[in-house]
């Protein structure tokens, strides 16, 4: 084997050796392939498809932020950091699309005067952002090949595993090492497939659009402690809800996302005619792409791990956006993985903690989705989720280790298991949160006093 590398260039090229091959180039992959460069890895990022391409997974938490400043200045990326508040980002990069993210409002339908916000932010500048993830993932991509990674972009590859991994495409011909899945759930390593452990069961119908209102514009209150809809907006309603994120550009990311068992045959146009103000929200609305409707959302691989590869957790599993875990789990995954990659007990040791943590996601949004009938017993319930979020955002500034949704605490998980067997099963009494949370509630969640208007 020749031993030849042209870096930087998604020109083809035969021959190549390297520690590690990632395929897809979402954050995921781009981040990545950044970090084992840094630590001195020979990587290549390989791409089926070409950037800027459209990708869902807007709405960041102050988990997801956290995270990636934690990336950018543990992994010596500096150019990452900016990207983590609202104000930077702007300040930094004002080509990159973006919106500012002030917390999680929730409106619950029919009756939208049953709302519940939670301030995630000082202020407008200092705040979480929307992600227009086409701007944002070709910027990283070019951040790759600023750094000199070799990357290719339109590129099949097939695989053969042979004392690592021969990758052979049209273009490029190269071994590897170690091999990682970032290709979000496309299973190139054809791994089976079964989500029936997962109890959420949900679809979505979502695209982005001009023209949506503002939800503060047309239902704004004194009250609120930020512009309502600067926000990840939620509509909730029996059996399902809708995201809407605004991006400054006027384009809006919005998306039901149904039950199953309960919403198998609703269509946009039927949601729309049942809820009136979310009609009256997108009456001048037009979608700027065609609209997607999805079939069921949850995937989880068998096997998220092996000798001489990985899954990044966007590819082992996916359950459903409620709470926006995906991008804040996907940096916390890729954290972890470059931390353990060298030893298989090291692997292991990734595999258990992701998949634990996938459990307890789905407890969450599948509590959720049990009490959405329900806007006070939801209320409550989804404290489990601010509480565990809080918790381990403020474990991480105190410089403890990281941590996803605060799920390596077995009190905490024992604590969310319960409260979501009592909405499965129908005892659920929502007044018992807030004793419940009492050791990781450290904003006061819960209290009565604050109406359901959290501030920061
Ligand atoms: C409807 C919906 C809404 C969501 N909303 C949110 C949200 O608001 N907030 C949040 O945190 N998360 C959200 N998520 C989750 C979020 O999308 C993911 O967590 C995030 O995109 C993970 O990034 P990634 O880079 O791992 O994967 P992706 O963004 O999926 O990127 C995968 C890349 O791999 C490429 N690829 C695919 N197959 C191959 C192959 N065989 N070879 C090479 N390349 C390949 C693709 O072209 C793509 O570029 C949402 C998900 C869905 C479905």
């Amino acid at each position: 084997m020749v031993f030849q590398k042209t870096r930087g260039e998604s020109s083809g090229i035969l021959g190549m050796q390297s520690d590690l091959v990632i395929l897809g180039s979402g954050i995921g992959g781009s981040i990545t392939a950044l970090i084992a460069n840094q630590m001195g890895m020979d990587v290549i990022l390989v791409e089926q498809s070409s950037h800027p391409r459209f990708a869902i997974g807007e709405s960041s938490t102050p988990q997801a932020d956290i995270a990636l400043a934690n990336i950018a200045t543990k992994y010596n990326l500096p150019r990452l950091a900016p990207l983590a508040r609202y104000g930077t980002w702007k300040q930094t990069y004002p080509e990159l699309g973006c919106g500012p993210k002030r917390g999680f409002t929730y409106i619950h339908h029919p009756n939208i005067e049953n709302e519940l916000l939670v301030e995630s932010s000082p202020d407008g500048i200092d705040c979480d952002s929307n992600w227009l993830r086409s701007d944002l993932d070709a910027f990283l991509v070019e951040e790759v090949k600023r750094t000199g990674i070799s990357y290719f972009d339109n590129t099949s590859v097939t695989l053969h595993e042979d004392d690592g991994w021969k990758l052979e495409a049209d273009n490029l011909s190269c071994t590897t090492k170690f091999l990682i899945d970032a290709t979000g759930g496309s299973n190139p390593l054809g791994i089976e497939q079964d989500c029936s452990s997962f109890h959420t069961n949900s679809r979505a119908i979502y695209s982005h659009f001009n023209g949506v209102s503002s939800w503060g514009k047309l239902h704004g209150k004194q009250k609120h402690p930020y512009p309502c809809h600067d926000s990840a907006l939620h509509h909730i309603f029996h059996g399902g809800w809708m995201y809407v994120l605004h991006f400054d550009s006027g384009v809006t990311s919005a998306g039901f996302v149904l039950d199953n068992a309960s919403r198998p045959n609703d269509t946009w146009e039927s949601l729309m005619a049942e809820f009136p103000d979310i009609q009256k929200q997108f009456e001048h609305a037009t979608p700027i792409r065609p609209i997607v409707e999805t079939t069921r959302l949850q995937r989880y691989a068998k096997q998220i791990v092996g000798e001489n590869w990985a899954m990044l957790p966007h590819s082992a599993f996916f359950i459903d956006p409620l709470h926006s875990t995906g991008i804040a789990h996907t940096l916390y995954g890729i954290d972890l993985l470059m931390q353990n990659i060298g030893t298989a007990s090291g692997l292991q040791n990734y595999k258990e903690i992701i998949q634990n943590q996938a459990r307890l996601v789905d407890q969450l949004i599948h509590g959720s989705y049990c009490c959405f009938h329900d806007f006070d017993m939801f209320s409550q319930f989804v404290m489990l989720y601010f509480a565990g979020a809080d918790y381990t955002e403020r474990q991480r500034q105190a410089g403890y280790a990281p941590d996803f949704l605060h799920a390596n605490d077995q009190a905490f998980c024992k604590t969310v298991g319960t409260f979501y067997t009592h909405v499965s099963n129908g005892t659920f009494n929502p007044n018992d949160v807030r004793a419940a949370i009492e050791p990781w509630n450290m904003v006061g969640f819960c209290d009565p006093s604050k109406n359901n208007m959290y501030t920061h």
